[in-house]
């Protein structure tokens, strides 16, 4: 049986960073991405809002509580998909086997490669392309 090499690539907090895309002045804010309600969960947050303890899958209520400076946005999933899916775009353009795994995960089958390329010169290569194209950070 032949090892397989792949390459895993995760768009950073791909929430926030779109949502910073959109707007600058949320930069280096505690940012935090969900229902805003009191039965609202947080869907994403920022690293300044994860200093103070707000994580993914936390009631709002207590992202607040932890957190009141943060600034709540709702989140629009549909502008989120359309993000995904020009990285998904890119990464098909430049990949033969790969997997979408997630709205911000693709995994990138590039057994053999290291015969013709660098497979890390590769995949920077491709991570480039993708910060260039997107503005959207993304680590492999
Ligand atoms: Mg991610």
């Amino acid at each position: 049986m032949s090892s397989r090499t792949i390459v895993h690539m995760d768009l950073d907090s791909f929430f926030v960073s779109v949502e910073r895309l959109k707007n600058s002045r949320l930069n280096g804010l505690p940012l935090v991405v969900g229902g805003g309600s009191d039965r609202g969960v947080v869907s994403a947050c920022s690293y300044e809002a994860r200093y103070y303890g707000v994580r993914s899958g936390m009631p709002s209520k207590m992202a607040r509580y932890l957190c009141p400076d943060a600034i709540f946005i709702r989140g629009d999933m549909e502008m989120y998909s359309r993000y995904s899916k020009t990285v998904t775009d890119i990464v098909a353009e430049e990949a033969h086997i790969y997997e979408k795994a997630s709205i911000d995960e693709h995994y990138i089958d590039i057994s053999g490669m290291d015969r013709f390329f660098g497979t890390y010169k590769w995949t920077k290569e491709l991570k480039d392309k993708i910060v260039k194209n997107t503005g959207l950070p993304i680590s492999f």
